[in-house]
């Protein structure tokens, strides 16, 4: 019996729409190869939910996406809504739906391909075989610390429960049992009473929990170094909201284009939200040229971590990485080839249908 999945759709503004269009297609081709059903329900989300009811992130949006198997958002936000003294700003359509399907985990992958890897400012050779998980604690830490902010003081508090850190870390860690089986916590135990208290707890659950993972504790000064130093080495890192803040960007860059990059939400519930790192480019929006790809991984990733569907989730990476070996590039990526590799341009329909061809 075909199994069937629920997705709301979130497509926002700018460039959203175009590339949940392609993520959604891939979807559907690559249906009856697995014997699964998909079923698929559109909802508003950031500037264009504030012109149609008044707020970033309509109720309706936020119980549909509650009812769904899984959330795939686009992106939010556009010059229209940038007034910093606006009531409702689309961003907030975004903190809203993290908060109200209670996503503590924010996994970002990154991948080089290996026919893009000119696209990085880092040497080839530094990047060969990078392949890395970031796993960044997404609601609690220093950004929901208490606070004060005054003219002459101000303060932010990093403050972690013992209960926050073991989720999150739960979930990297099940990650590499899945990967390669090591795992970098990255703190500032050296100096913060929190981070101790992150090091204690993320070493006692490894050990008990998940005695095949290989555990190492980075201090996140040193791991900025590392990052771009000896990518390769690491498997999956895991660490709390303001350094994995920092340290998602780092590693995002080490890939060289935004239109690659997918990423997961994860939390108490059932439902994942997934999305493609990458925000609304207005200044090609509607011009056909965004690459699908960061949004099309992100369905893998879907497939991966919201219905456990492994095989299918290869399917969708390999597919990418044959369009990519096939030469096609989107305009992004103009210009990233190896020498001897001839490349052809194509816009955002036409490289969802390469993909397509290439699921088998
Ligand atoms: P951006 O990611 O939208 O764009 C940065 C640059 O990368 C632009 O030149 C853009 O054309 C290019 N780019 C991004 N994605 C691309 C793709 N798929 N294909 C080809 N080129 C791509 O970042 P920005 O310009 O700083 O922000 C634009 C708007 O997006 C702002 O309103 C911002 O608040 C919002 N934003 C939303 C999210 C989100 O929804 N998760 C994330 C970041 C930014």
């Amino acid at each position: 019996m075909s199994k069937n999945y629920h997705i709301v759709l979130l497509p926002g503004d700018g460039i959203g729409p175009e590339v949940v269009r392609e993520a959604r297609k891939t979807l559907e081709a690559l249906s009856p190869l697995f014997d699964l059903q998909f079923t698929f329900e559109e909802r508003l989300i950031g500037g264009i939910a504030i012109d149609e009811t008044g707020q970033p992130l309509p109720e309706e949006t936020l119980q549909a996406c509650r009812q769904a198997d899984a959330v795939l958002l686009g992106a939010v936000g556009g010059p229209k809504w940038s007034d910093p003294t606006a009531a409702v700003r689309p961003e907030q359509g975004l903190l809203g739906i993290r908060k109200g399907l209670g996503l503590y985990a924010n996994l970002r992958p990154v991948k080089i391909y290996p026919q893009l890897i000119s696209a990085s400012s880092l040497k080839p050779d530094v990047l060969a075989g990078v392949d890395l998980l970031v796993v960044r604690e997404l609601t609690g830490g220093i950004y929901f610390g208490p606070r004060e902010e005054g003219s002459e003081e101000a303060y932010d508090t990093m403050l972690y429960t013992r209960p926050e850190v073991e989720r999150v870390v739960r979930v990297a860690a099940k990650a590499a049992q899945e990967r390669r089986g090591k795992l970098t916590s990255v703190d500032k135990a050296n100096v913060l009473a929190s981070s101790r208290l992150w090091r204690q707890t993320t070493q006692h659950l490894v050990e008990t929990e998940f005695p095949d993972v290989t555990l190492e504790h980075v201090l996140v000064d040193a791991m900025t170094m590392y990052l771009i130093r000896r990518p390769a080495d690491f498997d999956v890192i895991v660490s709390g909201n303001m350094f994995g803040d920092i340290i998602t960007d780092e590693a995002a860059m080490l890939a060289g284009s935004m239109g690659m990059l997918p990423s997961a939400s994860l939390g108490e519930g059932r439902v994942g939200l997934y999305e493609p790192i990458h925000g609304s480019a207005p200044d090609i929006a509607g011009q056909g040229v965004a690459n699908p790809l960061a949004t099309i991984l992100s369905t893998a990733m879907m497939l991966r971590y919201s219905f456990g569907e492994k095989d299918a989730a290869d399917v969708i990476e390999r597919a990418v990485e044959r369009s990519l070996d096939a030469g096609y590039r989107t305009p992004d990526l103009a210009g990233v080839a190896s020498p001897d590799q001839t490349i052809e341009i194509v816009g955002t329909e036409a490289m969802g249908e390469i993909v397509r061809n290439f699921l088998y």
